[in-house]
């Protein structure tokens, strides 16, 4: 019966995909193989689905797409995979909510992260109250956290833009918003981990204990294992937010505004910030979710009549809960009277907490129904030393990207480093101060992919050549000297860590940073 079975998976498998058949006599249960080939589909629909992702410009078929019930089934698979003579990759997927294939396995297993939440396999999101906590499963979506912590007045403190990407996604880069000024990016507010490394060991990891793994894990880029459980801290949820926009067309008072504004601790609660190309104005949607057309029209007069290049936004949210309703409204104006501001170009909505965390979702709804949610986005995220933000806008805003076509979003908003971990694997500029530069554009007309692909070469040249220092978020790089320069100092400790927990190159790799080893 044992020969039996390893018959079958060793037939499985080479129908799967000529993953190589598995050394005989080495695998210790081949029931347990038997059980986890069960798990990995290979219908085309399903390994269609795995080939993309949201950036729509990579694309790669895995061999099987794995649907594990719990987080011992992703270790099994790991150990199954090491067993062949030649393992094959593994790559956890959230939503697959990257740019650029990182999550794809081509030729390999995609681990279908949502299938641990499914079904009755036990609740994966567990508020604790006393310890101001909530233990999540990787695979959760931030928006069901949201949720779930609020039913006992809760909430995460930091918040990616957008709620409908996982806890493991946005764990393994770092997790950015508009509350890290304050509170650190989201990686900075987990406590303990549970991870399967490269090497199959389930491991529970905290700054106590195995702290090289939880620290590694956090902005690994899914490298050194799959995170299936965080633990993340909470604090009590507001009701409501005052949400602003303020309308600048100079860049340095800006920057000066957005910079007193992080350094001010009672100020705004979430700082943000935008930057409209006068073409996106002149040309852009007539309305958008925050601005009436009317407004719009304002500021379009605004711009053309000052003859900047571009109109600049501070979006702050100001929050507040039954207690605090009768004095937020003059909290706010005492603020907005030490910022610099075009006059009379204070925009002010009054939102709950949740409208206002779930806005990017509320959009998606319209770009879903205008068919431009499912077109490529070569996005590009900067990390820009604060030193050198003028002349990246200058060279970027006023240069590379002056009169192009209107295909999207600019982000740029300023964060406090001491709020970061340098234990950390993400990189950021070695500065106090760095801005988050988000080219976030969509390729809705035939030629913007490679229109935007040079731009945002042009952009990264730049950098290069003016010494700006920066750092890409969310990063892509096409060779391992690329990853080397990104990582700097960081790159023998992150090689180091590969080598003890994911000593073959399996994991996630999408990201391109280790050659698979053979
Ligand atoms: P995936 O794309 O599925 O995976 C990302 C990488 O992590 C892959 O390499 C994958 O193998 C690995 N991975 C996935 N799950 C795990 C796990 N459990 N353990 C270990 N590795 C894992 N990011 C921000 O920081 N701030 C924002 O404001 C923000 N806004 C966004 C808005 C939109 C509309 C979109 C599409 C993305 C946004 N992002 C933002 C980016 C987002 O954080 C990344 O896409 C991130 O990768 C999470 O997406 P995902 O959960 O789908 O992960």
């Amino acid at each position: 019966a044992r020969f039996a079975t390893l018959l079958v998976v060793t037939g499985f498998l080479s129908t799967v995909g000529h993953l190589g058949a598995p050394a005989f006599g080495a695998l210790d249960d081949d029931l347990v193989a038997l059980d986890i080939v069960s798990k990995i589909h290979t219908d085309r629909s399903l390994t269609a689905r795995a080939s993309s992702d949201f950036g729509h410009i990579v694309e790669a078929a895995p061999n099987g797409v794995f649907h594990p019930v719990s987080p011992a089934d992703i270790a099994a698979l790991i150990r199954f995979s090491l067993y062949q003579q030649t393992p094959f990759t593994v790559a956890p997927r959230g939503k697959g909510h990257s740019s650029r294939g990182q999550a794809l396995a081509p030729g390999g297993i995609v681990v279908d992260m949502p299938s641990l939440g499914r079904g009755d396999h036990g609740h994966r999101v567990n508020v604790s109250i006393d310890g101001m906590y909530v233990d999540v499963g990787g695979e959760q979506l931030w928006f069901d956290v949201l949720h779930a912590t609020l039913k006992h007045g809760l909430t995460p403190r930091v918040w990616t833009d957008y709620l409908r990407i996982t806890v493991g996604g946005t764990l393994s880069n770092a997790g950015i918003g508009g509350q890290v000024f304050r509170h650190g990016p989201q990686i900075s507010n987990v406590r303990e981990l549970d991870v399967v490394t490269g090497t199959g060991d389930m491991i529970t990891c905290s700054p106590g204990n195995n702290s090289d793994l939880f620290y590694g894990a956090l902005g690994g880029l899914g490298q050194f294992g799959v995170i299936t459980r965080a633990r993340v801290g909470l604090e009590r949820a507001p009701k409501r937010v005052k949400w602003v926009r303020l309308a600048y067309t100079d860049v340095h008072q800006f920057t000066a505004d957005q910079e007193l504004l992080i350094s001010n601790g009672a100020g705004f609660d979430y700082v943000e910030g935008q930057v409209q190309l006068n073409r996106t104005l002149t040309e852009g949607r007539r309305s958008s979710s925050f601005f009436s057309a009317a407004e719009l029209a304002r500021l379009t007069e605004l711009a053309l009549g000052t003859g900047s290049s571009a109109v600049y936004y501070i979006e702050g949210a100001m929050y507040y809960d039954d207690g605090s309703a009768s004095t937020v409204d003059r909290k706010l104006e005492a603020l907005l009277e030490e910022l610099s501001f075009v006059p009379g170009f204070a925009f002010v909505r009054d939102a709950s907490y949740v409208q206002f965390l779930d806005r990017v979702g509320q959009e998606e709804q319209k770009l879903r129904s205008a068919g431009a949610w499912d077109v490529p986005h070569p996005w590009l995220n900067l990390f820009v030393p604060r030193s050198r933000i003028h002349d990246f806008a200058a060279g970027v805003f006023d240069g590379v990207l002056r009169g192009t076509r209107p295909v999207g979003l600019i982000l740029m908003y300023p964060m406090n480093r001491d709020r970061w971990d340098d234990r950390m694997t993400t990189v950021t500029p070695d500065e106090d101060v760095f801005y988050a530069v988000g080219l976030l554009r969509s390729a809705v007309a035939a030629g913007d992919l490679e229109r935007l692909e040079r731009e945002n070469e042009a952009a990264l040249g730049l950098c290069d050549r003016a010494g700006i220092g920066c750092k890409q978020y969310l990063p892509h790089h096409a060779s391992q000297e690329g990853w080397r320069r990104h990582f700097g100092a960081k790159w023998d400790r992150v090689a180091a860590l590969k080598a003890t927990y994911d000593p073959r190159a399996i994991l996630s790799p999408g990201q391109g940073i280790f050659p698979a080893a053979v």
